[in-house]
């Protein structure tokens, strides 16, 4: 079915979700990183980037918070960039665990590859494979580059949050050594994991996450800047990656409620991409058991409903002034 929506529609449909949520009370802030238990919680912001790169934009969709996982789906797409999807699959997997964010016994039950690079463990191997390996500052410089690209703007390290996460991060350290083990970390361990936590420690805006959202949905072409950030065929693999994993253990839920494939982040970011229409990401800090905010959940939910879109529906969808 062709179905036309209006620009007009998409921003009541935004304004109403913050309306709505903005007073909701549900859920904590991430407590075992101690810079995300004292951030404020009342902050609420909302941001769509249409393929046009017009952004539509409620709340808080300028305030820097840490990006935390979503960093996993930056990172994944420099990977496929530098290797290839090929090798990715090889390397990595694209393989939801089923299992939370930071597990270990994924790796013990699959002891031949980390399965997808949107958990901690694969997160951990994409640093590893950054190129060049070896040498830690370069790489660096090469994660925030990407994500530059793909936000059409540059994150900056809250540098709290990246000592607060370093002093804390001994699940972390376990997982990065047990890949090692199984020749799974194809850099120094140690090194790979204080990227990772590096990256995870980048201030983003929800707006920054929309524009890189509508990159993916734009097939690699950012709106904004109109650089090809990346090859057009990696982006379903980018997509299919989200889509599986993307709320962690709550992938099929969310993705049965809302329609959308979306990544989360415990710092309450969350980034949605609807192919070939729109990036959208709510930021909210209170988040429920699985990690994942509850105010964005709701909020794009609500937006994706109320307009009636869905990435299963099979709808032809254009987006008119
Ligand atoms: N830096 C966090 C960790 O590794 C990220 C977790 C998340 O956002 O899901 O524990």
């Amino acid at each position: 079915m062709d179905k036309k929506i209006t620009i007009a529609q998409i921003k009541e449909a935004v304004q109403q979700a913050y309306d709505l949520y903005k007073t909701n009370t549900d859920g904590k802030n991430a407590d075992y990183i101690p810079y995300l238990a004292n951030i404020n919680k009342n902050l609420f912001g909302i941001s769509i980037c249409l393929l046009n790169g017009q952004t539509i934009e409620v709340g808080d969709s300028e305030y820097r918070f840490g990006i935390e996982s979503v960093s996993k789906v930056h990172t994944a797409i420099l990977v496929l960039r530098q290797y290839g999807a090929k090798e990715l699959l090889e390397k990595i997997g694209a393989d939801a665990t089923g299992l939370p964010f930071n597990s270990i016994i994924a790796i013990l039950l699959e002891n031949d590859h980390p399965s997808t690079p949107l958990v901690n463990a694969g997160a951990i191997t994409a640093c590893s494979m950054v190129k060049p390996v070896g040498d830690s500052k370069q790489k660096w410089d090469a994660i925030v580059a990407n994500i530059t690209d793909l936000c059409g703007s540059a994150p900056q390290l809250i540098d709290e949050l990246y000592k607060s996460e370093s002093a804390t991060n001994f699940n972390n350290r376990s997982i990065a050594w047990l890949l090692k083990n199984y020749n799974r970390i194809y850099d120094d361990p140690d090194m790979s994991l204080d990227l990772y936590t590096r990256q995870c420690s980048l201030g983003i805006t929800a707006k920054q996450l929309s524009i890189a959202a509508a990159t993916v949905a734009n097939l690699g072409l950012n709106p904004v800047t109109k650089k090809q950030v990346f090859d057009a065929e990696l982006s379903p693999k980018i997509t299919s990656m989200i889509s599986t994993v993307g709320f962690y253990e709550h992938t099929g839920d969310w993705l049965y409620t809302s329609g959308i494939p979306a990544k989360t982040g415990v710092g309450g970011g969350v980034m949605g991409v609807l192919p070939g229409q729109f990036g959208i990401s709510a930021f909210a800090p209170p988040i429920d058991q699985a990690g994942n905010s509850v105010k964005a959940q709701l909020s794009i939910k609500y937006v994706m409903n109320k307009l009636g879109l869905n990435v299963f529906n099979g709808h032809r969808v254009t987006i008119v002034d």
